[in-house]
């Protein structure tokens, strides 16, 4: 329903987006992830019309909406500043956009109505927005944008500055607005926790590049490339060169053998090995087992749910592995670290 094709942007001499090609099928949830600077924002203004591409076509519903004005595309925004009208009321501010959209004066009504009531804040109307919390004023911006059923809806890092719990629930809450209402929606975020919780597809960004459009599952657990294991999530990394020892592959990194998932990759070549927190298995005593390494705790971050925990292995390089709550180990003890070679991320 949205086909952004072949999307570049120059700058003059800088080029903030090349060669962008994505979809978004009707109903779909996707997000642009990445870095500040990565592009992010000016594919979004380029959809909205607010940004002129320097080569390139986007369509919406099939229409070629690329020479556009932004108020004959009809696409809902919401920014990180909820760019709420300060002096007028809640009611107000949503009746404003529904007027710029040509609603008449008995539909604005009903309109506002079933709109404070999808963003749950039927009592809210006559507040102003001064008057409402961070988290208020973003349901507000939200049910302003989704009041005149916009096509898409364009969500630019609507949940940065909310404290982690708020924004927590936000996530759970706009999914659900998202779902029930069965808007199509970009986000946008360098927040790789919004992306991989609230996305059917993630589009990751980097310098203006697309790095891999995929499922959230998929961008976690095949990234294409080292920047996208790096950016999406934490791991322990190895690198080195792959030769095979009875058929099996392995990787040697100074003192430690790394045996690989996939036997099939070629002696000799260069590799980059990531291994996901959650992955590793942690013991006071040795497991005995292919891929296992002598360690000792530096820090333990205790998450509530689980524990996060790094360890300095006796290279000297740091491993980080996710244990069982409040584990019975202490900083400075002894540990053994070991992983399954299926769950090794070759890059
Ligand atoms: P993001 O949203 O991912 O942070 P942006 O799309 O805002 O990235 O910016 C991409 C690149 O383009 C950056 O290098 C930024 O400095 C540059 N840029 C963005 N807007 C402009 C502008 N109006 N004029 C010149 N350079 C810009």
């Amino acid at each position: 329903m949205l086909e952004v094709d072949s999307f570049t942007k120059y700058y003059g001499e800088l080029c903030a987006v090349e060669d962008l090609s994505f979809r978004i099928e009707e109903g779909e949830f996707v997000t642009l992830l990445g870095p500040s600077g990565c592009g992010k924002s000016t594919t979004l203004h380029a959809i909205a019309g607010l940004v002129e591409p320097t080569d390139g076509r986007i369509r919406l519903r099939g229409t070629d909406v690329t020479d556009l004005p932004p108020e004959k595309r009809n696409i809902g925004m919401a920014f990180q500043s909820t760019a709420l009208f300060p002096h007028m009321t809640v009611r107000e501010n949503i009746a404003y956009g529904l007027k710029m959209h040509g609603y008449s004066a008995a539909d604005v009504e009903d309109r506002v109505e079933e709109s404070l009531e999808l963003v749950d804040m039927p009592d809210h109307g006559d507040h102003k927005p001064g008057e409402l919390s961070g988290g208020q004023q973003q349901r507000v911006s939200l049910a302003r944008s989704l009041a005149y059923e916009p096509d898409i809806l364009l969500l630019d890092e609507p949940l940065t500055g909310l404290d982690r719990v708020l924004r927590e629930e936000m996530r759970g809450w706009l999914n659900r607005i998202q779902r029930e209402v069965n808007v199509t929606t970009l986000y946008v975020t360098h927040d790789q926790e919004d992306a991989l919780s609230m996305s059917d597809t993630v589009v990751v960004l980097n310098d203006g590049q697309a790095q891999q459009i995929d499922s959230p599952e998929r961008i976690y657990e095949s990234p294409a490339n080292p920047f996208v294991a790096e950016f999406v999530g934490k791991s322990t990394q190895f690198t080195g060169t792959v030769t095979h020892e009875n058929g099996q592959a392995v990787v040697y990194n100074d003192e430690k053998r790394i045996t690989l998932p996939d036997s099939s990759i070629d002696d000799d070549q260069s590799v980059s090995l990531y291994v996901r927190p959650e992955d590793i298995e942690v013991s006071p005593e040795p497991m005995g087992a292919e891929n296992e390494f002598r360690g000792i705790i530096t820090d333990i971050a205790n998450l509530g749910n689980r524990a996060e925990l790094s360890a300095t292995l006796e290279d000297g390089s740091t491993a980080l592995a996710h244990t069982t709550r409040f584990p019975d180990i202490d900083v400075d003890d002894d540990i053994f670290l070991r992983f399954p070679a299926e769950r090794v991320i070759v890059l």
